[in-house]
């Protein structure tokens, strides 16, 4: 009996080890596996950070694609958009005129894709920042609606705007980005409407969140198209629409907009005709009732429409027929050109002026590095950059270099003009007040 126990213990023991043993090559056999799946999780993190690397320079590759691209067809743009203007001043036959009118029309719709197309790559490239600040919420929707009357009027359409009582009169929300919504929605039903109305309604859905829409009694969008009426370049077909232009990214951007306002964009149909674009926004409704000062606060004076006279602007353009068109804005003025950055740094050691318009791309020395060698010496000469790119990016960097403000091409001249009278006249008036040396 004793060996028989002897025996079962040893055989115990002995299962034990053999147990022990297997288990000991199981874990061996799965730490290498392990050990292989690490090797393999460690090449394709690699591997996405290659691919993620490269996602991103292809990111910014477009970005400057397309500040290159802004840069390229805004300057004719310029040039074009200037010519007209300065045409428009002389006696003009009807058929001219008519000729004109064409130039113009077309070089506005240019000018809406190049802007369009750079809206929505500044949305995707996520350039594009929501400013919140407190605003009359309809007085605001009346100023939008009051831009459409004429064209409202030219079609014999109604226009108006309906909201309860109770809305909170003043509302916090990105006020830019909500009149950029609403105009592209009123602009739409405007054009797709040929009887009837456009209304804005406006309503409280919840304590912090408005529900606008913009409803019309037009044409009205197809059931099979209204859920793809949002994507890029899509546009419906149809004879009655073939007649207005377009290039579909008008929704696209309103859809982008209302998503950064941290809303949802949504489309049906009216019950009676037409269609109902709506979205609701999340509103922080003001609790004080402040009247903003309409005649001060924030809004420039009226533009005088002349340069003063007399004051000396130095304007380096190295494109020929920008300088022309911007000499031509300034006949009043007394006018020199440099060709680029250092033929500015030349002329003004030679003469002394009152403001110089600074072209920023320039062969040789462009203009920030020109603005940043004159305010090694001169922290006063006002200078104002002109850019083609119109990213916030390449403004702030005009700032940086020392530019005192920047205007956009195409030039419009009234802002041209507006800009000398805020910079230029203070340093001629000063010259002018100056004991002669
Ligand atoms: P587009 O610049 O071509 O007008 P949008 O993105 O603004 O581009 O609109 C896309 C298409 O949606 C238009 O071509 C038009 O057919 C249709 N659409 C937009 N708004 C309306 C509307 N209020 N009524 C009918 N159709 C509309």
């Amino acid at each position: 009996k004793e060996e028989r126990n002897l025996i079962n213990a040893i055989a115990e023991r002995l299962g034990r080890v053999i147990q022990r043993k297997r288990m000991e090559k199981a874990l061996k056999k799965s730490e290498r596996r392990y050990r292989l799946l690490g090797e393999e999780l460690r090449v394709k993190n690699l591997r996405l950070k290659t691919e993620t690397d490269k996602a991103r320079q292809a990111d910014r590759l477009k970005s400057q694609f397309m500040a290159n691209m802004s840069h390229e067809i805004r300057t004719p743009l310029t040039v074009i958009d200037g010519a007209v203007h300065l045409l428009q001043r002389n006696s003009l036959s009807p058929e001219q005129r008519e000729l004109l009118a064409m130039i113009r029309d077309s070089d506005e719709q240019l000018l809406q894709l190049i802007n369009s197309i750079l809206d929505l790559a500044r949305i995707e490239a996520g350039q594009t920042k929501v400013v919140k600040k407190e605003f009359l919420l309809k007085e605001t929707v009346k100023n939008i609606i009051s831009g459409f009357e004429f064209e409202a009027r030219k079609k014999d359409l109604e226009i108006e705007m309906t909201c309860p009582r109770h809305l909170p009169s003043m509302i916090s929300t990105d006020e830019g980005k909500l009149t950029q919504i609403l105009s592209n929605l009123i602009s739409n039903a405007l054009k797709f409407t040929e009887k009837g109305k456009v209304e804005v309604k406006l309503n409280r859905e919840s304590n912090s969140s408005i529900r606008f829409s913009v409803e019309d009694t037009g044409i009205g969008i197809p059931k099979e198209n209204l859920s793809l009426i949002f994507n890029k370049f899509y546009q419906i077909n149809g004879t009655a629409r073939r007649e207005h232009r377009g290039v579909g990214l008008g929704l696209t951007i309103v859809k982008e907009l209302v998503d950064l306002l941290g809303g949802e964009m949504n489309v049906k149909p009216n019950l009676a005709k037409g269609s109902i674009f709506y979205f609701s926004l999340p509103c922080i409704p003001s609790k004080e009732k402040v009247v903003p000062d309409r005649n001060g606060n924030g809004t420039s004076p009226k533009t005088r429409e002349r340069a003063k006279k007399g004051v000396n602007i130095l304007v380096a353009e190295d494109d020929s027929p920008t300088y022309n068109i911007i000499r031509r804005f300034l006949k009043d003025c007394t006018i020199s050109r440099a060709v680029d950055g250092e033929d500015v740094l030349k002329r003004i050691k030679e003469k002394s002026y009152d403001m110089v318009l600074m072209d920023i791309q320039m062969p040789r020395m462009d203009g920030l590095e020109a603005t940043r060698r004159i305010r090694e010496n001169d922290p006063d000469l006002p200078i104002v950059a002109v850019t083609a790119r119109s990213f916030k990016a390449d403004k702030e960097k005009c700032l940086a270099a020392g530019c005192n403000d920047y205007i956009a091409k195409p030039i419009v001249p009234q802002k041209l003009i507006a800009k000398i009278n805020q910079y230029a006249v203070k340093r001629l008036s000063r010259r002018q007040n100056s004991p002669p040396k």
